[in-house]
């Protein structure tokens, strides 16, 4: 069996990063740059201007009053030149006049009869906001290697820039397999089940930055997940099947693999997951992940996030890990490592993980109410309260 980290180095060997393609700058939400920097083709802000609503004018005219000689607004008309003793009534984020250096805001003035006396003499640069005071043109600005995000589009807008260039969303084909499965919507008969795995795992991977293709459901027959398999390989960058992959008489999601290409292993000493499927049919990888929906959902989480975010030109698996204490004694195979599902919240200055319900790897709704996964090691049996151990956040701590 492999460890976590060996097979997650098998999965990652060789994934290469998509083509990129061009889109609107206000459709980049959560897409990544191609580029990891660009050079600003305009100074953000373009020109000088006022950081308050009030008066430009000299610093240098000290506390005397000056003659107001016109108005400077956001997209109005170009004011007067402001010389010696005057001052141009001013809005926030309008062009600072030629000549003034110095924004008094309006609090600290008073205008009557064409003059404006102010409170106190002024430093001079006050209130002023230099053109490139954000970005100066041509300035290359980094775009870290993450999802974008709203603040990178404003960023991007300002800069004047309508496109750009990102990694096209990877194309999960998934599928899957089981004669008990049902679409949610239809009644259950004797020993059926609703299919949780297709949309919960079409979730993850739009949530992980690629583009799900729901495959029609296979039954527990060779040549039906065969057939599957070789549309899902034809049209997408990754294959990722659920269920029918252990060792029943039923599972024959290895077999299939085996037979279109080749299989790189399928067990992994982990839990939830132990039996992961890996291989490659032609080119495409091909993941078969376990039929429990938490061993489903935690594997994808382990191994397929990661192998989307490759793609992507990510790295790592992008989860927050802090070190968390437990309170309860929690039970595992020791011959594994486990990723319990938890609830991790502050604790006067640290954190505190506590069990988010059974850790049966067919329940979900304990996953569906942690906000973690602790990790803990092979070679433990149980979690030993007042302990503590890694925890990789799957969501706000609250
Ligand atoms: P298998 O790996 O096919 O033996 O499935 C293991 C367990 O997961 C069984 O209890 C299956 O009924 C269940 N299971 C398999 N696929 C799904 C699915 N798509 N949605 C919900 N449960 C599933
Ligand atoms: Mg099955």
């Amino acid at each position: 069996m492999l460890t976590v980290d060996e097979a997650l180095a098998r999965l990652l060997d060789g994934v290469r990063p998509t083509n990129g393609e061009h889109v609107a700058v206000a459709d980049a939400l959560g897409r990544v740059s191609v580029e990891s920097s660009l050079p600003a083709a305009n100074a953000v802000p373009p020109f000088a201007n006022s950081a308050m609503d009030g008066f430009a004018l000299r610093a240098a005219d000290g506390d005397a009053a000056r003659r107001v000689i016109g108005e400077s607004r956001a997209g109005g008309p170009r004011a007067p030149v402001v010389e010696t003793g005057t001052a141009v009534r001013i809005m926030t984020g309008a062009p600072m006049p030629d000549g003034a250096d110095t924004v008094v805001p309006i609090e600290n003035a008073e205008e009557r009869a064409g003059m404006v006396a102010v409170a106190a003499a002024p430093s001079f640069g006050t209130h002023h906001r230099a053109a490139g005071l954000d970005v100066r043109r041509g300035q290359f600005v980094p775009l870290p290697r993450s999802p974008i995000t709203p603040s990178a589009i404003g960023l991007l807008a300002a800069m004047g820039l309508a496109h750009i260039d990102v990694r096209r969303r990877p194309r999960v084909a998934i599928l899957s397999t089981g004669d008990e499965l049902r679409d949610p919507g239809f009644p259950l008969g004797h020993g059926e089940i609703y299919d949780a795995n297709a949309p919960a795992l079409a979730a993850a991977v739009i949530e992980s930055g690629g583009e799900p293709l729901i495959l029609e459901r296979a039954r527990d027959e060779p040549g039906a997940i065969e057939a599957r398999v070789r549309k899902g390989v034809d049209q997408a960058d990754l294959l990722i099947a659920s269920g029918g992959v252990s060792v029943g008489n039923h599972d024959h999601v290895r077999s299939v693999i085996e037979q279109l290409g080749t299989l790189d292993f399928w067990r992994i000493a982990v839990q939830p997951g132990k039996p992961l499927a890996f291989g490659r049919v032609g080119e495409v990888p091909v993941i078969g992940l376990p039929g429990n929906p938490v061993s489903a959902l935690v594997t994808f989480e382990l191994f397929v996030r990661p192998m989307l975010r490759a793609m992507l030109g990510l790295i790592g698996d992008g989860r927050l890990r802090v070190t968390a204490r437990v309170t309860e004694t929690i039970g595992k195979d020791p011959t594994r490592r486990a990723y319990l599902r938890v609830r991790v919240d502050r604790d006067a200055d640290s954190y505190r993980a506590i069990a988010a319900g059974g850790q049966g790897s067919s329940q979900l709704l304990p996953l569906a109410s942690a906000n973690a996964l602790l990790i803990v090691p092979e070679g433990v049996a149980a979690t030993e309260p007042g302990c503590s151990y890694e925890a990789m956040l799957l969501g706000g701590i609250t």
